[in-house]
């Protein structure tokens, strides 16, 4: 990885806009965290975090002509619209105690951008820079980051007990930017695992999600699958099985829902829906997951009329991911014949729901069926010659099909 020695980040207009604002009023401003970090490894950052010396009254008070959203004051953090962007910037904070592993009780402002960058989780994560100051790195962030390495700020026990959330957050890291863990901070995570109970299972599911579709994921699952069971007993109950379907998982489009059903197969129904309860995921994962499982240990048939059936039922992503978990886990699944038959309906798209039937159900009743569950049964069975080429979808034939119905 080619590290850039000088520095010299792309800024938005609407940031170096704020940035000028800063300088001109006499305060500090730095970019910081990971737009820094990413800017560093030759990555564009996707957001920016700005800091600064100046306090959030004296924010409100430069930024007088500005929009200005007062939504997190109390954090420090205030969001100046500039050039139409929202912008946030937020005063350099010293976090106080923490009481319970998740965050601090209080936190106080201060003027010194070291102390900001000392309550950082990771020293890869502490750089900050200014277009017109330069870098700033107390830490060796950079040359962590040279080396590829996760490092805690200062003490790894202290780090991760005053919040838990950074242990998932060193995983995560190390499996998306494919850095190692140093050493001592990877022993702290695996004696301080049962600090993951404390923290909700929001903040670990966002985590998770983008620790699966890492490019370390495998490795890192079972590197660390002691500290994935603190968070799912149905790891610590079939950690090798676990580990096994973690080893596949590279083959696995990096797509949260594909990688974790794939990290689940073979489980039975009741892990896999504990495994998702775990992490309070919206209900639409929780089935997508699940039916994904069930389905990539049935046979997935490739003939014209099975694909229909699929397309009937679900998305081409399900279809997709359906497709891929297969083929790693069914030897005699023959991937490329079903994703040829696939693509070719996909091409003829052919009537596979009843929005796209030719008829409705006021036509039925037009015919003479009577209101009521007769109308739906006799919509599905048409559908289904539809898509079995029993009958063409057109309104006169589907209307003589259902007649011989009757
Ligand atoms: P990403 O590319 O995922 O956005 P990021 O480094 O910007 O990576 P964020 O979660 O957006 O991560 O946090 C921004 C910055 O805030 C981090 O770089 C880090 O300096 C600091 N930070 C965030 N969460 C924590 C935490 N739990 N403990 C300490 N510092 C944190
Ligand atoms: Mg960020």
């Amino acid at each position: 990885m080619q590290i850039q020695n000088t520095l010299k980040m792309n800024i938005p207009p609407c940031i170096s806009k704020v940035l000028s604002v800063l300088y001109s009023s006499g305060f500090e401003g730095y970019l910081v965290g990971g737009c820094v970090r990413d800017a560093m490894m030759g990555k564009t950052p996707h957001d920016f975090d700005l800091t600064t010396n100046a306090t959030p009254d004296e924010m409100l008070e430069i930024f007088s002509g500005y929009r200005i959203i007062e939504t997190g004051l109390k954090h420090g953090t205030v969001t100046v619209v500039s050039s139409g962007e929202n912008v946030e910037i937020t005063t350099y904070r010293i976090d106080g105690e923490y009481l319970d592993n998740r965050r601090p009780s209080e936190v106080s402002f201060t003027r010194n951008l070291c102390e900001d960058l000392s309550r950082r989780d990771f020293t890869v994560n502490a750089l900050a820079y200014s277009p017109r100051d330069g870098l700033v790195d107390v830490f060796g962030g950079v040359s962590d980051l040279e080396h590829k390495v996760i490092k805690c700020v200062g003490e790894a026990d202290k780090r991760f007990n005053e919040d838990g959330l950074r242990i998932m957050r060193a995983l995560r890291f190390s499996s998306v930017l494919d850095f190692d863990i140093d050493a001592s901070t990877a022993k702290s995570i695996h004696a301080n695992k049962h600090l993951l109970t404390n923290i909700s299972a929001e903040r670990i599911y966002t985590e998770f999600k983008k620790l699966v579709c890492g490019i370390r994921a495998p490795e890192l699952i079972c590197s660390y699958a002691d500290v994935f069971g603190e968070v799912f007993p149905q790891v610590a109950q079939n950690t090798n099985a676990f580990c096994a379907n973690a080893q596949k998982m590279d083959k696995i489009k990096p797509v949260y829902i594909n990688r974790i059903a794939s990290l689940l197969y073979g489980f039975g129904k009741a892990d896999v829906r504990g495994f998702m309860h775990c992490l309070k995921p919206d209900t639409y994962s929780i089935d997508t997951v699940s039916a994904l499982c069930t389905l990539a240990s049935q046979p997935l048939g490739s003939d014209k009329i099975s694909v229909r059936y699929m397309m009937s039922k679900h998305s081409d992503e399900f279809i997709m991911a359906l497709a891929d978990i297969k083929n790693i886990y069914s030897p005699d699944f023959e991937c490329k014949k079903f994703l040829n038959s696939y693509n070719a309906q996909k091409i003829q798209n052919p009537c596979v729901t009843l929005k796209q039937l030719s008829i409705t159900g006021s036509d039925l009743i037009d015919a003479g069926v009577e209101r009521g569950p007769r109308v739906g049964e006799l919509m599905n069975d048409a559908l289904c010659a539809v898509i079995e080429d029993r009958c063409i979808n057109t309104k006169e034939a589907v209307l003589e099909y259902i007649k011989s119905q009757l």
